[in-house]
């Protein structure tokens, strides 16, 4: 075999030199134009088969239907098949051709025609029978079809075959025969049998490989998918289905980048593909821009009229835009459903392709709805069962979820979507569970105990009656929240994502899907993070799904989530800000939901954000306080973005869009300043310079260049002319002081520093340097002054304060470092160091009520460490509040049960609350621990009398 294929790419260098060797066989002439076909060369293919014609015009005419379809001439197929079926009407290969591009056109009364006469001649014509079925199929035929399909394993069974176009098509038939009557075995028999003996009979055969990708695909193996396409497209780079297929892949994993890109490809080499085309509108749906896919998905339906995919897809478009009210009658996709029922009561695949459009959409109670309609209509399908379950758990609905997925996992036992989720599912069944009455919080008990008893009174006492009375909403059930923790070598991230989509790709630490709350612990995490914060960034998604009956874009409801959170904007963003506006680096309405689902850096991430919640500051500072809510009940009415500005605003997005720039210009200007200037390359200044050496403001900045290399005399030089301009003597100055710093001439470096400084606009460098040398002599009132001007010039800029609560700690001044801690702490709402310290300092003053707030502050970022409990107990019964003392010094000792002083603690608050039992219990410990600790004898021997 391997000779032969040598042999057909000589004559393919042959054919390709113009003909010019002496006359070919018809055999070679046709492996030649077989192997231009094969490797995508198909216009060449064309020619080759055209000088196939004399000697084999039914070869010939197959072959160049293949060429031309391959780069989407259908009409020119269909017209030389015609020809070709009149001259040799007796040749089933021809009627078969004819049925099978019949079929791919949509003229499926033609296609079964061909196929009828095909088979007439030739009962055993592979295509032929694959084609009959396949329209048994789509016409709902489904026992004809089942039938058909079973013809392949047969034959197969009773046959040497030993072709690569008859085992691809036993491959096909085979791989439904397999998938409807639940022969999960098949599977393995096809990727890792048939193809692979396809591809040794025949090593240029790509569509073996495309066929194993699919089969990897449809069962989320992505890795595997992705390297059975790549090989197709290595062997053969003009394959449009195969490109197609990536799409596909890339789509499944948000890659919406990479995806246009395999779409744009496959449409140029095939400008009718099906799968390119849907994969088109795919994209946008995945991009929430459902409104623009319908006339792609409108096109697919055009141009393949008996395409349910395309079909359903198109009705899921419709009913993101328009709605879908219980009642269909009257709608667009009423008319939809009932036109795809009526043509074929056994649309299964119409329903699936809808579902898992809406699902795309976010459309999660919908997409329920449609599975099942799927599964009703065509329980042979293996898919919808899987992804049914998929959305059930989305949904919190655990029970169903299981039995569907259980179900889906005897049926195609490869699916690896469905195997995670049903790991998942026994994680959390190990889980414990607290139930309040708006929340149930499952969790590890093990490891996550302390965590979720906090979180759900957190949740219950706080987060839901802010924010029910924010929102104006509350929901009709009971919200779930699911804490991960790491389990069987994976870590509490790996289940969180696990949990909310099967595969382990999703990157933040929390996510809503309106229903259910997943969370990776924050005991398991490298770092540690706020999660009271999360937490509530999380139910604000869960009430705004639920009350626009999941209609509100993506980037809106983050944006409330963020403003619910009732922190400063963080320096990051701020950072981002100051450097991405200028160079005009900004998302907009329509890219900004990919900057949450997909972005392309954590930097693109935090801008989605950050913008995010510009945009709705905008609303608010524009449109007035209630605007937000006005938003909120336009996407409830279903309208997109653009309808809720005009309803609520009567303002068009363009113009919305141009207010926000502006708007976000103004808060970037007011930032720009704080960020130091870009460096300029050393080269670049002294360039600058010699052009225009009388700009003193250049040479002071070449100076500062040259300080920065310890090229001290002629960064002096430079600076001691600069000095002498208005613009530039503060840089000079510093350099100059710098200077003499690095010589020991303390005294006439600050001098200098304190003659040049300009307290309306002080230079960043000179402030800083002059401040801290106050601060190094211990003058801490000029050093407090000093910082303090930077701090109030640079409010957001969270380097002043905590040089100025250095300045505080050193001198002891703890109201001031009070004050100013706490806005650090507004500035970080992960920073937990800063909270205990709050607390202490509040302790120390007596401030019990305040040491509570801050305490409970840091819980929020680490429930597990001792000190907050302990800080927390003193507090509390500062605050005369017994009960929460006790429950605090509780925490605490089961968290360092060896702790004495934490034992006694407790016991003397027990005796407070009168519960003799407990006290005596801590007491003894203390005892056992420190058996000379006089205070406890003492309490013990007086609880004994
Ligand atoms: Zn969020």
């Amino acid at each position: 075999m391997i000779g032969s294929l040598l042999r057909a790419i000589l004559l393919v260098a042959v054919t390709a030199g113009f003909f010019s060797a002496g006359p070919l066989r018809a055999d070679e002439k046709s492996a030649a134009a077989r192997a231009l076909l094969l490797t995508g060369k198909y216009e060449e293919a064309v020619e080759a088969y055209a000088t196939l014609a004399a000697d084999d015009p039914v070869a010939a005419a197959v072959g160049l239907a293949r060429a031309k379809a391959s780069s989407g001439k259908r009409e020119e197929v269909a017209a030389l098949l015609a020809t070709a079926t009149s001259e040799h009407p007796k040749s089933a290969a021809l009627h078969a051709e004819s049925a099978r591009w019949a079929m791919a056109r949509g003229d499926l009364a033609a296609a079964r025609k061909s196929a009828t006469t095909a088979l007439e001649l030739d009962d055993e014509s592979l295509l032929a029978r694959w084609v009959r079925a396949e329209l048994d199929r789509t016409s709902g035929r489904l026992d004809e079809a089942n039938g058909g399909y079973k013809w392949f394993v047969d034959y197969y069974n009773a046959h040497d075959v030993k072709d690569a176009e008859s085992l691809h098509l036993i491959g096909l038939g085979s791989a439904q025969f397999a998938r409807w009557n639940r022969l999960s075995d098949q599977f393995h028999f096809l990727v890792n049998e048939l193809y692979p003996e396809v591809l040794k009979i025949d090593p240029a055969y790509w569509p073996a490989h495309y066929h194993a990708g699919l089969l990897y695909l449809e069962k989320y193996n992505q890795a595997e998918a992705a390297r059975e396409l790549k090989a197709a497209l290595v062997l053969n780079p003009g394959a449009a289905e195969v490109h197609a297929a990536l799409a596909r892949l890339a789509v499944q994993n948000f890659d919406l980048e990479v995806a246009r890109q395999s779409v744009e490809r496959a449409l140029a080499l095939d400008p009718v593909n099906l799968d390119a085309q849907l994969a088109r509108g795919d994209i946008l749906l995945a991009n929430f821009q459902a409104a623009e896919a319908i006339p792609l998905f409108q096109e697919a339906c055009r141009m393949h009229p008996a395409s349910e995919a395309a079909r359903g897809r198109l009705a899921a478009a419709c009913a993101v835009v328009d709605g879908l009210p219980r009642d269909l009658s009257g709608t667009r996709v009423g008319g939809m459903i009932d036109r795809a029922t009526t043509a074929n009561p056994r649309c299964g695949e119409f329903f699936a392709s809808l579902a898992g459009a809406l699902d795309q959409s976010r459309k999660f109670p919908a997409a329920a709805r449609y599975f099942r309609a799927a599964i009703d209509r065509m329980p042979q399908l293996i898919e919808p069962y899987g992804e049914l379950g998929i959305v059930l758990m989305r949904l919190g609905d655990e029970v169903e979820a299981r039995r569907q997925l259980d179900q889906a996992f005897a049926i195609d036992p490869f699916n690896v979507r469905v195997n995670n989720m049903l790991k998942v599912l026994e994680v959390l069944d190990g889980y414990a569970l607290i139930e309040t009455e708006h929340f149930v919080v499952k969790f590890d008990r093990g490891r996550d105990e302390i965590l979720a008893r906090y979180a759900a009174r957190y949740l219950e006492d706080e987060v839901y009656p802010d924010l029910c009375r924010r929102f104006q909403f509350e929901p009709s059930e009971k919200s779930l929240f699911e804490i991960f923790s790491r389990a069987r070598n994976t870590s509490a991230h790996g289940w969180f994502s696990a949990r909310m989509v099967g595969l382990p790709f999703v990157h933040t630490v929390g996510a809503c899907a309106g229903k259910v709350v997943a969370l990776a612990s924050p005991n398991d995490m490298p770092k540690k993070f706020n999660w009271a914060r999360v937490l509530k960034h999380e139910f604000v998604h869960v009430l705004n799904l639920q009350q626009t009956d999941f209609s509100i874009p993506h980037w809106f409801t983050e944006a409330l989530a963020v403003g619910s959170e009732g922190y400063d904007r963080p320096q990051t963003w701020n950072d981002l800000l100051a450097e991405r506006v200028p160079k005009n680096q900004l998302f907009n309405l329509d890219t900004i939901n990919l900057g949450f689902v997909r972005p392309q850096s954590s930097q693109d991430w935090q801008m989605a954000y950050c913008q995010a919640d510009l945009y709705a500051r905008y609303l608010s500072e524009t449109y007035g306080e209630n605007a937000q809510a006005k938003m909120l009940s336009a996407y409830r009415d279903n309208l997109d973005t653009a309808g809720a500005l005009r309803r609520e605003f009567g303002v068009a997005r363009d113009e919305f869009e141009r207010g926000y720039l502006t708007y976000v210009r103004k808060v970037a200007a007011g930032l720009t300043a704080d960020s130091a200037a870009p460096a300029v390359p050393l080269a670049e200044l002294e360039r600058s310079h010699r052009d225009h050496p009388e700009d003193q403001s250049i040479a002071a900045q070449l100076a500062a260049a040259y300080l920065a290399r310890k090229d001290y005399p002629r960064a002096r030089a430079l600076a001691e002319a600069a000095l002498r301009d208005a613009r530039s003597r503060q840089m000079a100055a510093y350099v100059l002081a710098r200077v003499r710093l690095a010589v020991g001439e303390n005294r006439a470096a600050l001098a200098l520093l304190e003659e040049h400084l300009d307290r309306e606009s002080p230079d960043e460098s000179l402030l800083n340097l002059l401040a801290g040398l106050r601060l190094k002599a211990q003058r801490y009132e000029e050093a407090a002054a000093l910082y303090d001007l930077g701090s109030r010039r640079h409010p957001t800029a969270g380097a002043w304060r905590r040089s100025l609560a250095k300045v505080y700690l050193a001198q002891g001044n703890d109201v001031k470092l009070a004050e100013v801690l706490a806005q650090l702490a507004a500035l970080d709402a992960d920073d937990l160091p800063i909270r205990k310290k709050l607390a202490q300092l509040a302790l120390s003053a007596g401030d019990f009520a305040t040491a509570a707030r801050w305490g409970r502050e840091a819980l929020f970022i680490d429930v597990m460490d001792v000190d907050v409990h302990r800080l927390l107990g003193e507090a509390r019964v500062g605050c005369q509040d017994l009960p929460q003392a006790v429950e605090e010094y509780e925490v605490a000792v089961k968290l360092d049960a060896d702790n004495a002083s934490l034992q006694l603690a407790l016991a003397e608050v027990c005796l407070k609350t009168d519960n003799h039992n407990r006290a005596r219990q801590a007491l003894e410990k203390v005892l056992e621990l420190e058996p000379g600790n006089a205070r406890a004898a003492k309490i013990l021997e007086g609880l004994a009398r």
